[in-house]
């Protein structure tokens, strides 16, 4: 009769086990290939799908192909957040296997109905944040535009292929328990998943090698706008509390000393909003106005990429008491508190 392993020896087995793998597809986007991960045992689970390209479509068969695999085989398509790098393949998943399609309820909606979804922000950013952050009417009917794209360009996952777990749930993958946790910030529905035993932790877009975008929401109806960056922020700290061996991100390789990354991105943050404020000192007073001084050394086509972050700024000098808004003319007016 062979001895029970050693326990260290044990648990490295267990990690070898349920061990991620790492699936990168092309996106055509500005942010780059993206990250499935694909657990073959005791079923076939992928987690993130990718973009609904033909591109992205033939990368995603061959890798599974190396696996001995096919879409069809796969059991569930767990999406981390409902971003069209993520979520865009689901759809078509689904419509070839019995394959449900699994989202916290958080997100259900933008899977469901990516039109509605998309078409309510190009409308709050239209009618709302780009006036109120100063965007001349052409740069954001542009931005209205590539939303009312995206949600038409979007293919809804069929209701009766989705299955939504919460908050707090437990997800069986790769022969282990990975809990869901609610990691808002660069998206309010994020959720990353975390294997306590093993501290392996599938992290979205919630921790990357790059600072992750702080997207503005559409604020819930009657209540205020969210401030992205400082929730992204505590996002970081709660993940900086968890006891992590590898993180496999939404995007690049997977990485260990997660505190070190996290720490250098607050650093970098914190150094970034010190630049706003004195801009705002010098006498740049609208979101406009910062971002292209911000971003002054980028052609202003690239510029508006920058708004995200800018915004995240202004949120924590305005969290900290060190600026004030009012808005004049329906255009939002930062100043310096005295
Ligand atoms: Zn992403």
């Amino acid at each position: 009769m062979s001895e029970f392993p050693h326990k260290t020896e044990y648990n490295r087995l267990m990690k070898s086990h349920i061990k991620p793998i790492r699936i990168e597809l092309p996106t055509g986007l500005d942010v780059g290939p993206v990250n499935c991960y694909l657990f073959t045992e005791p079923e076939p689970i992928l987690v993130d799908c990718g973009v609904g390209t033909t591109e992205s479509w033939e990368a995603l068969l061959a890798a599974l192909a190396q696996y001995s695999l096919t879409p069809a085989d796969l059991r569930r398509v767990v999406i981390t957040h409902p971003h069209i790098d993520h979520s865009g393949q689901a759809a078509k998943i689904a419509a070839l296997s019995d394959c449900q399609v699994w989202i916290a309820d958080l997100g259900y909606e933008w899977l469901v109905d990516p039109k509605k979804m998309f078409g309510l922000r190009a409308d709050y950013y239209r009618d709302h944040f780009l006036r109120e952050a100063g965007i001349p009417k052409e740069l954001s009917e542009m931005v209205q535009a590539y939303y009312v794209y995206v949600g038409s360009d979007t293919t809804p996952v069929p209701a009766d292929s989705v299955q939504t777990f919460k908050v707090g749930d437990w997800l069986e993958m790769g022969g282990a328990n990975w809990q869901v946790l609610h990691m808002p910030g660069h998206a309010r529905h994020q959720t990353c998943f975390y294997q306590p035993e093993s501290q392996q932790f599938l992290a979205a877009d919630m921790l990357l090698h790059k600072t992750p975008t702080p997207i503005v929401e559409r604020p819930l109806p009657n209540q205020p706008r969210q401030p992205s960056l400082p929730i992204l922020m505590e996002s970081l700290s709660r993940c900086e509390a968890l006891e992590i061996d590898t993180v496999y991100p939404g995007h690049g390789e997977p990485f260990q000393n997660h505190r070190e990354l996290i720490q250098k991105q607050c650093q970098r943050i914190h150094r970034r909003k010190g630049e706003t404020f004195a801009l705002i000192q010098q006498g740049h007073h609208t979101a406009y106005d910062l971002m292209n001084q911000m971003y002054a050394h980028h052609p202003p086509a690239f510029r508006f990429a920058g708004l995200w972050m800018l915004i995240g700024y202004l949120d924590l000098l305005l969290a900290e008491g060190k600026i004030g808004v009012e808005t004049v003319d329906g255009v939002w007016r930062y100043s310096v508190n005295k």
